[in-house]
């Protein structure tokens, strides 16, 4: 359970941004995620859905944007999307590439509804 792990580490990092005190008025969590992170998004919702029951944080919905493997080819100067864990560059076949994107994991936003809680 890769996720399960994951999914902890990304309550960890929202108790790091927003006190338990306002951490009942989170309503999303947006994180992003890479095609090469090897996340099941479906598993990863399951898993945080059952690592926030019964705490501050069981509002809170997971967002999740995926990334695309993306290489930048030192050969032909072209950025493209390839195949995830394929570092060859898509345009012109050579292996002189850097990794751009897709391997990310990372919380890139928490929203927090600090209108509610009722009764100004
Ligand atoms: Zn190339």
């Amino acid at each position: 359970m890769h996720e399960l792990s994951i999914a902890q580490s990304i309550i960890e990092i929202v108790g790091q941004y927003v006190t338990r005190a306002e951490q009942e008025q989170v309503r999303r969590v947006n994180v992003r995620i890479g095609a090469m992170a090897g996340v099941v998004p479906d598993s990863l919702e399951f898993c945080f859905a059952a690592v926030i029951h019964h705490t501050p944080l069981q509002d809170a919905v997971l967002v999740m944007e995926t990334v695309p493997f993306c290489v930048r080819c030192h050969a032909c100067g072209q950025t493209t999307e390839s195949e995830p864990g394929i570092a060859l560059c898509p345009a012109c076949g050579s292996a002189d590439t850097d990794i751009v994107s897709g391997t990310e994991l990372q919380v890139v936003s928490i929203d927090v509804d600090e209108a509610s809680g009722g009764g100004a």
